[in-house]
């Protein structure tokens, strides 16, 4: 199958506000991933003040930022909340990461200040803790077969989970959601969302795959085969990670 014809829209919500820790990177991993396999990408940043079309995207990406980035980032996703659950209702792949996972939850909660509202397409909420939760990750992650997926993590938000919205991984090593649970990130649907930064997607290419895989199959309504890559580099990253202490 010739694959040049395929392509998928990326919207990169608010890089102004939250992109820290490399981020950036699952988004250059989504391209190259696509791109070396001759389909499309076309990426959009929604800045502040921007209103967007949900049809327009197979895949959104929101990075972590700290407190007072996300009290800006919620104002402008809630003015989004409408457009943001009709596209998680018509299956498109929303990742969230740490400060961006945690406003695709029902709230945070800082130490100090006003709750900070999420758009609730996770059935989660945080609550700032005391310690700040740093170091190592890794564990089993469902949606790809219980591949291993690891990373880093830097967060004092405590997450929650309640309802339908089950872990991302199911943790090994490392605190997690909030160091009690033993289940990091989150899925509902297409909508996922992590305290992996690093960037988590090049270093655990299954997963970045299998999230192009279901933004593929949001834009054409069936699976689209990815051939495999020489993930050499992606692997021994990889197999780094897993040894880090
Ligand atoms: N401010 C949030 C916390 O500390 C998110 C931080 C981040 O995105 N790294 O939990």
């Amino acid at each position: 199958m010739n694959q040049i014809d395929f392509s998928i829209s990326i919207a990169h919500l608010y890089p102004d506000l939250l992109n820290i820790y490399g981020d950036l990177g699952n988004i250059v991993t989504i391209k190259n991933r696509c791109s070396w396999r001759g389909i499309e990408v076309k990426i959009e940043n929604i800045k502040s003040g921007y209103r967007f079309n949900p049809e327009d995207f197979e895949f959104y990406f929101i990075g972590g930022g700290q407190d007072t980035q996300q009290v800006l980032a919620s104002v402008e996703l809630l003015k989004n909340k409408e457009r943001l659950h009709k596209a998680a209702e018509q299956n498109a792949v929303i990742l969230g990461i740490c400060g961006g996972y945690q406003l695709l939850g029902h709230y945070y909660q800082p130490l100090k200040g006003e709750r900070i509202e999420g758009v609730g397409l996770l059935d989660a909420y945080t609550v700032a803790g005391k310690k700040r939760f740093i170091g190592n990750v890794r564990g089993k992650c469902p949606s790809v077969d219980y591949a291993t997926i690891t990373g880093f993590e830097n967060h004092s938000g405590l997450t929650y989970l309640k309802g339908e919205t089950e872990p991302l991984i199911k943790l090994s090593k490392g605190f997690g959601n909030n160091g009690k649970d033993r289940k990091e990130g989150a899925r509902y649907k297409n909508v996922f969302g992590t305290y992996l930064h690093g960037p988590i997607l090049p270093k655990n290419p299954k997963f970045a795959d299998y999230l192009i895989s279901l933004a593929l199959k949001k834009k054409y309504k069936c699976e689209i085969p990815l051939f495999e890559l020489d993930d050499e580099i992606e692997e021994k990253a990889h197999s780094s990670s897993l040894k880090l202490k």
